[in-house]
């Protein structure tokens, strides 16, 4: 893709951001969080670097080149920075927000880029055609297990890698198969909205499926309107940021009169809950405050029952640990419900899954990945609960065949545990 070489500086006073980049000490106690810098040893390529050449590009001192945009654009958008920063810098937001202002130029590539990224993610009824026909011509004419078993996958090293991250798609998505207000079971306690995440609405159908069986067992009614369409987040972090802008307003209509909305996708409630600073509008504040984690919402309300799981541990995803920094939920709600619960070290350390990261860069990705996989390997669990569909992805392609543990959401644990 070929980009217009321009200057970026902001005249002095009107760049939003100069001020914080202004209070970066260099003290380099991100550099250890970040898996782009793990992976690279490239100043360029972590957390402080990238806080320096933004601001060298605000003071006029750079201009857009190809050199700084793939500095920005290796950003895993993790933001693993952010939480030990002493002083309060957003290094993985920051690259997020500057690449779409680098990204402005028009071109054939951007052009398709939002076609996807727009047309297709603002239909769920589009995804869910896209998902049925690739599961009837590839998955259940056998097609998949011939390319497999044949090994056609190693000539094309490319195609065998996006085929890994694809898991069995179920018949229905969550759309076509429950009512818009499902009935709590028993007693009812409360009302709960539910946001359809596009993942967890068709790969991992029968996933939400129990999250929203284990929100009636403990009382509640959910209400999942049919018409939410995909969050935004991919689309922020490909520096889309004014298709985001307007699934945002489209999204926050759908949830009126409701006190309280839910989501077990944790990159669709980060987008969720920042939806203010995207639209800069503080009045959106009152509906990002609505909105809450499934294992947030949970915690507090699961009576002591037991999930007959075994050893299990918990990875946790970086948009739920830094990006919403719910961080204990998770582990206390497993604490308590399995006996076998085991911590996994660095448990909120990128996986490398970041959206589609994994396919654009691949050395990046696969650094990260072999991490997590050697500490859950040093865990000994026979399970690995998590709580975002790119995870799950990411955990299923990187499993071996020795690897004998499975890898499941975190709401499928509190259902079975539900009864
Ligand atoms: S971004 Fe924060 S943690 Fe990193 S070098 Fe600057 S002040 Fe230190
Ligand atoms: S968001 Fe993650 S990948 Fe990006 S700079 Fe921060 S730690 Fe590194």
């Amino acid at each position: 893709m070929r980009l217009p070489e321009q200057s970026y500086a902001h005249p002095a006073g009107e760049s939003p951001v100069y001020d914080m980049l202004l209070t970066c000490s260099k003290c380099a106690t991100c550099l250890p969080a970040c898996p782009s810098y793990a992976a690279t040893v490239r100043e360029t390529q972590s957390p402080r670097g990238r806080v320096q050449l933004v601001r060298a590009l605000e003071e006029g001192r750079l201009t857009n080149s190809e050199q700084l945009r793939e500095s920005l654009w290796t950003c895993l958008d993790c933001r693993a920075c952010e939480t030990v920063c002493p002083n309060g810098i957003t290094p993985g937001t920051l690259a997020t927000h500057v690449r779409a202002d680098l990204y402005a130029g028009t071109s054939l590539g951007r052009w398709l880029k939002r076609l996807i990224l727009g047309p297709l993610l603002s239909s769920p009824g589009l995804l869910e055609t896209g998902f049925g026909l690739m599961r009837l011509a590839y998955q259940r004419t056998g097609l998949q297990h011939l390319v497999r078993s044949a090994g056609l996958l190693k000539i094309a090293p490319n195609v065998a890698r996006g085929e890994r991250y694809l898991p069995p798609i179920p018949r229905k998505s969550v759309r076509q198969r429950l009512p818009e207000i499902i009935p709590a079971r028993g007693e009812t306690k409360g009302r709960v909205g539910f946001f359809l995440g596009c993942a967890m609405n068709t790969v991992f159908a029968d996933v939400t499926r129990r999250s929203i069986s284990a929100l009636g067992k403990l009382g509640y009614e959910v209400v999942m309107p049919k018409q939410v369409i995909c969050c935004g987040a991919p689309q922020v972090s490909l520096g889309e940021l004014d298709l985001a802008r307007k699934m945002a307003r489209h999204n926050i209509g759908c949830f009126d009169g409701l006190d309280v909305i839910l989501t077990d996708c944790a990159a669709c409630g980060a987008e969720l809950k920042h939806y203010a600073s995207l639209l800069d509008d503080p009045s959106v504040e009152t509906f990002s405050r609505r909105v809450r984690d499934f294992a947030e919402f949970v915690e507090p309300l699961v009576p002591d029952v037991t999930a007959d799981v075994g050893a299990i541990t918990y990875h946790a995803p970086c948009h739920l640990a830094h990006a919403q920094g719910v961080c204990k939920p998770p582990k206390a709600l497993l604490k308590r419900l399995c006996p076998g619960y085991v911590e996994l070290p660095e448990h909120d350390r990128c996986c490398g899954s970041a959206g589609m990261y994994w396919m654009l860069y691949p050395e990046i990705s696969d650094n990260a990945l072999a991490r997590k996989l050697a500490n859950i390997r040093a865990t000994g669990a026979r399970t690995v609960a998590t709580a975002n569909p790119g995870c799950l992805l990411q955990l299923i392609a990187g499993k071996t065949p020795e690897d004998t543990w499975t890898v499941r959401h975190l709401s499928e644990i509190v259902d079975e545990a539900l009864g």
